[in-house]
């Protein structure tokens, strides 16, 4: 072992999220010693908040259930949502290989994942969405660290990773630990899988600022210290305007209103008892709307709704047991506990009713309505809009090496996640489509995994590469 660090592995990640466990367990596959180091004292970042949808195309999941996908097909409906932005190079190397990402976590990791038929969201033209039955991150999460427990690889909590070791020539691995005990790690490769900016209000207001209205609803450890360390390096960036929003957070529990209820015919109205958008446009997209607004809102449905997506959505029927999923017979009764002007969401009602018969073309262009006009039975929860996570960070290539502004690949340093740039377009939440998170999460997480381990393999050889005497140097950025 080199002498001026206190351990030494091939390849380091630096954050227990879906990235990194991910990454960590495609790398040990490959035959690299590998540990994760984690600032929280468990796993509870975005991945185990999310919901845990992984969109994949051309899955063996997707053929058993006669679905017909390709990679391509993917990639379009990306883009379409997305629009031209600063990785489009990347959409197409995620897509085509969310195929065999699936396959890993499955066969590899152990995961119980299922194709998600009972919705699609908002872009996809079929069904590709993979779930955890419970349809939780957090089971994903749980999944992924029995694996990496399973495969003897080293995580280390409450260890956050404060500056990365290099030389100049290559990044050699990291400083990490609490202030009064900080410990250097030697890497042959570091993959940076520390997630975004959202929870650093600086860098949010910067880059996000319209994202700084909305409630944040993600982990309070995205602080953003891969972008930091990357812009220390001269490393690219991409992408920083972009974030995940949801328009529909419950004001009473903070629960997530799943966006089942708008595909199945749930308008949005605002405190004039108004709609003012097309809710199709999807729950990231709408989030900008309201922000561009002023609240309260409300989501309006029916019993109808509620009893469909509840049977088929577990988290959906707790938030009800909870009572977020408030009831009344007529649109009069909501206006007078929620403060409507009087009359105001009848008409709406009217109005979006005719439009889902048909009878008339919607003022906001709203094509899809889901099982048809609203009941009579009425539903109604009062929503805020919520940022997620960033979608922007530091320029990846193919391999998920982190690159400078002219392309270069700086040595030995990888970043995916919410570390990287992101597939959702330049700017606000209109680009998100549903999946990108994770996408970008685990497959680039898979994709710096094997392509540490193998650029290890090929340079020098494994395992050994972490024993070399030239594994260490000077802390090069403190992130702190
Ligand atoms: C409520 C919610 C629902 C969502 N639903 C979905 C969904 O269904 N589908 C989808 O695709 N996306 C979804 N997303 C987005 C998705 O969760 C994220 O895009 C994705 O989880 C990011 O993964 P990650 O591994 O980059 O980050 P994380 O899962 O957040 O992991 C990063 C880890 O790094 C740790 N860390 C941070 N800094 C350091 C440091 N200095 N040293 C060491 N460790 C550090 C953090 O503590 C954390 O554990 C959702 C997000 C939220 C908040």
């Amino acid at each position: 072992m080199a002498t001026d660090v206190d351990a030494s592995v091939d390849v380091l990640v630096i954050g227990a999220g879906g990235c990194g466990l991910v990454a960590a367990l495609a790398a040990e596959r490959l035959g690299a010693s590998v540990a994760i180091v984690e600032k929280a004292p468990t796993c509870q970042g975005n991945t185990a908040l999310s919901s845990g949808s992984i969109p994949a195309a051309g899955t063996r999941l997707q053929l058993a259930a006669g679905v017909e996908d390709t990679a391509e097909t993917f990639v379009r409906d990306l883009m379409a949502v997305a629009g031209q932005h600063d990785a489009a190079h990347l959409v197409a190397t995620l897509a085509s290989t969310s195929a065999d990402l699936i396959d890993f976590l499955i066969d590899e990791a152990g995961l119980e994942l299922e194709l998600v038929t009972g919705y699609k969201h908002v872009g996809h033209s079929t069904h590709r969405l993979h779930a955890p039955p419970s349809r939780r991150g957090a089971d994903l999460i749980a999944g992924l660290e029995r694996a990496v427990a399973r495969r003897g690889i080293p995580l280390a909590f409450s260890q956050p990773a404060t500056a990365l070791i290099g030389d100049g020539a290559r990044i050699r691995g990291a400083v990490v630990g609490q202030a009064d005990a900080p410990s250097r790690i030697g890497a042959g490769a570091v993959i940076l899988a520390c997630n975004g900016f959202a929870a650093q209000a600086d860098l949010l207001a910067r880059h996000c600022p319209a994202a700084t209205g909305a409630v944040y609803a993600g982990s309070p450890h995205s602080t953003g210290e891969a972008l930091e360390w990357g812009r220390a390096l001269a490393a690219g960036t991409g992408n920083l305007g972009a974030y995940q929003g949801h328009a529909a957070i419950s004001v009473d529990t903070g629960a997530l209103m799943t966006w089942t209820l708008v595909e199945r015919g749930a308008i949005i109205v605002d405190g004039r008892g108004r709609r003012f958008g097309d809710e199709t446009l999807g729950y990231s997209a709408f989030a900008d709307l309201e922000l561009a607004g002023t609240g309260p809102f409300f989501l309006v449905y029916d019993a109808g709704i509620a009893e469909d997506v509840a049977a088929g959505q577990p988290d959906f029927a707790e938030a009800c047991a909870m009572g977020v999923a408030r009831q009344a017979g007529s649109p009069g009764e909501i206006e007078t506990a929620a403060g409507l002007p009087a009359g105001a969401l009848a008409k709406t009602l009217a109005a979006a009713r005719a439009a889902a018969r048909g009878e008339v073309a919607d003022a906001f262009g709203r094509l899809a309505w889901g099982l048809g006009p609203l009941g009579a039975a009425l539903r109604y929860s009062a929503i805020q809009p919520a940022c997620f996570h960033t979608q922007g960070g530091l320029m990846v290539n193919g391999q998920a090496e982190v690159v400078r502004s002219d392309g270069t690949a700086i040595p030995g340093l990888y970043a995916g996640g919410g570390a990287a740039v992101g597939i959702s377009g330049r700017r606000g939440g209109v680009g998100y489509m549903s999946g990108n998170g994770l996408l970008s999460a685990l497959g680039f997480g898979f994709i710096a995994g094997r392509a540490a381990a193998a650029r290890l393999v090929s340079v020098s050889g494994l395992p050994g590469l972490a024993g070399r005497d030239d594994v260490s140097n000077q802390p090069i950025h403190n992130g702190g």
